[in-house]
């Protein structure tokens, strides 16, 4: 019997981990379901969105599946999933995106991996609020060490890159790709122009690869060439690794080439502890209207399977989804040409589609 913590999240999150969770049950692996509540219903009841239950669950059952959470924009409280991935260690964030045949898109060859690094970089929560004393202080200080005179009525964002983080993910990205028949990691970055940042990202893929010559093919990109060669050609490219800003736009293209964000799972992984989750958000203007895919959740399920060592069951869980997609009768809105079409069924309906081909 295996423990998991169940994190529902909120927006859509109680809807497809429900539908999820049913279908993950359904592979008939024994698991024991730890729920806690994390986000805006946990803000109201325990006054914190991530109340120390949730850390404590996690830690002892060491994997945890969860909903998207909302982070408010601009205001109240910071990223629940930034904290979580801060304070469990969870460095390295992992994307598979695969082209189901049956999903309606312009590709139909994709099957990249994002590793995107998940500590530090413009993510670390460094932050100067514009119009306080600190900020006027720093400004002051980078006017002094650099000569450059940032405006007074800046807000700003530090984004650090260290060698050590940056080893750790690079790494990561090769061992997957050995470990899963993959060809080839190509790194990416903005090297010619952040220097001391993404240039240190490049020296130590560049580095890292050397142990890995022969083996893995490896070549580096600059991030904005790496969006136009995904666009066009994306059957080229194989894991990706990334710092972690550009892993999180660049995760949003790719899940736009393999039928949009409800198509795509991911997971976050440290030495420790790990949490599955889908890739988009808590998209709140669905919530509760049974409408959206279910098929982020339950691939990440799919990944969580594999997690815990039940390989079997998740290729049976990845099957039944993919059955379903090509068979094309129980899809969602976003498989349809309109999000009004007729044909679209429901969240749930979706769900109790996969269950039965499991
Ligand atoms: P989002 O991913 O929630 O939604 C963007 C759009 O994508 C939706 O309006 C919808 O059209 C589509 N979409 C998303 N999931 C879908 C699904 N399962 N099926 C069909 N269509 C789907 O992104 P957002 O609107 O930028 O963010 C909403 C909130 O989610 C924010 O508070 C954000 O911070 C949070 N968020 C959380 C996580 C997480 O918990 N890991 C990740 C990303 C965003």
């Amino acid at each position: 019997m295996h423990t998991v913590t169940l994190i529902p999240g909120d927006g859509i999150g109680p809807e497809i981990t429900e539908a999820a969770r049913l279908c993950v049950e359904a592979t008939g692996v024994p698991i024991k379901w730890d729920i806690v509540e994390a986000g805006a219903s946990a803000m109201e009841k325990y006054g914190t969105p991530l109340p120390s239950l949730v850390i404590e669950s996690i830690k002892k059952n060491k994997v945890a599946w969860k909903g998207p959470i909302t982070t408010p924009v601009g205001k109240g409280f910071r990223s629940v999933n930034v904290k979580l991935r801060k304070l469990l260690n969870l460095y390295i964030c992992l994307r598979p995106y695969k082209y189901y045949p049956g999903v309606k898109s312009k590709f139909n060859n994709v099957n990249i991996v994002v590793v995107r690094e998940n500590t530090e970089d413009l993510y670390a929560g460094i932050e100067f609020e514009e119009g306080k004393l600190e900020t006027k202080e720093f400004i002051d200080f980078v006017k002094e060490k650099s000569g450059v005179k940032i405006a007074e009525d800046s807000g700003i964002s530090i984004k650090p890159i260290s060698i050590s983080a940056s080893r750790k993910i690079v790494k990561a990205a090769f061992e997957y790709a050995l470990n899963n028949n993959r060809k080839k990691v190509t790194a990416v970055h903005k090297a010619n122009i952040m220097k001391f940042s993404d240039g240190l990202f490049s020296k130590v893929a560049k580095d890292v690869a050397l142990d890995y010559r022969g083996k893995i093919e490896f070549e580096e990109r600059l991030v904005d060439n790496m969006c136009m060669q995904l666009v066009q050609k994306p059957q080229n490219y194989d894991v990706l690794v990334l710092p972690n800003l550009y892993g999180d736009i660049i995760s949003d293209l790719c899940a736009g080439l393999v039928g949009g964000l409800g198509m795509a799972p991911g997971a976050n992984i440290g030495d420790k502890y790990a949490i599955f989750e889908p890739t988009h958000g808590s998209a709140p203007k669905y919530r509760g209207m049974n409408k959206v895919n279910p098929t982020g959740m339950i691939l990440s399920g799919v990944m969580m399977l594999k997690w815990l060592g039940e390989k079997e069951a998740a290729t049976r869980l990845e099957n039944a989804v993919a059955a379903v997609i090509r068979e094309g009768k129980k899809l969602t809105y976003d498989f349809k040409p309109t999000p009004d079409d007729p044909t679209a069924v429901g969240t749930r309906e979706m769900g109790e589609a996969i269950l039965e081909k499991i």
